[in-house]
């Protein structure tokens, strides 16, 4: 009998192809992220870089509940702000932050923000999370607290500055705000968001009932290569997408 077939990362015959991928791919985070409960108002914002013009991204409209959104109502803004496809507004801190990460990382696809409940319960102690378990290993020394809360992020300056703060790792802590993660893919950084999300409620229910041990910096550093790659991030996210899909297939409308 043929060995199954390992699930690998796609890829596309055209550009076209590709665009239309990244679209069904950050409609669907959107569902997931409202499934999770990860919405708060009109607050949140995923985006996803066009794979022609590499300085524009996919984004969710503006005051559009996550659970309602399919692949017809993704934005398309370029590097000034300007919605070039699509019929609603863009957020604006949504440009102001994820404008800066686009620009300052090239190998960054796609960047995701919400105001989810233990991320941004979390982000109010300012610290870093421990590597706690297995699965908090994929933010050992991969993550980055941006600790200079200033209000709501209008101003492009302080996008550029959350995405100096965010540097070459795999997401940030946003103080006093939430949590913000980067992949090579949509699918990455949507896993590495509904994961840190759950390290962050891990932590705080361990802290709270007592004194949790770390796991020690060699194996914490072995783990972390173990389950915190890109190709590893792409992975967990396969399941999730194959369950939203068939829940809600029209997403893909
Ligand atoms: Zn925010």
């Amino acid at each position: 009998m043929p060995k199954p077939a390992f699930p690998s990362l796609p890829t596309f015959d055209s550009v076209d192809d590709e665009r239309l991928h990244r679209k069904q791919r950050l409609a669907a985070s959107f569902r997931l992220f409202a499934k999770y409960g990860f919405d708060e108002g009109v607050a949140g914002h995923i985006t996803a870089r066009d794979p022609e013009r590499s300085d524009h991204f996919w984004v969710n409209p503006f005051a559009m509940h996550f659970g309602q959104i399919s692949v017809s109502d993704l934005l398309l803004v370029n590097h000034k702000g300007e919605v070039v496809e699509g019929e609603r507004p863009v957020n604006e801190a949504a440009f102001v932050i994820h404008s800066q990460i686009h620009a300052a990382r090239p190998d960054v696809v796609a960047a995701a923000h919400s105001h989810s409940l233990y991320g941004k319960a979390w982000s109010s102690l300012g610290k870093l999370l421990d590597p706690l378990t297995q699965d908090a290993c994929s933010f050992y020394g991969d993550h980055a607290l941006f600790d200079d809360y200033t209000g709501v992020v209008l101003d492009l300056e302080e996008g550029k500055r959350i995405a100096h703060a965010v540097g070459e790792n795999k997401a940030a802590i946003l103080r006093n705000h939430g949590l913000l993660t980067v992949g090579h893919s949509v699918d990455e950084a949507a896993w590495w968001f509904v994961a840190m999300e759950r390290c962050c409620h891990a932590q705080l229910l361990a802290e709270a009932a007592g004194t949790p041990i770390s796991i020690d910096t060699e194996n914490a550093e072995l783990t972390a290569s173990q389950v915190g790659s890109h190709l590893a991030g792409w992975l967990s996210f396969q399941p999730l997408y194959e369950v939203i899909v068939r829940e809600q297939p029209d997403l893909l409308d």
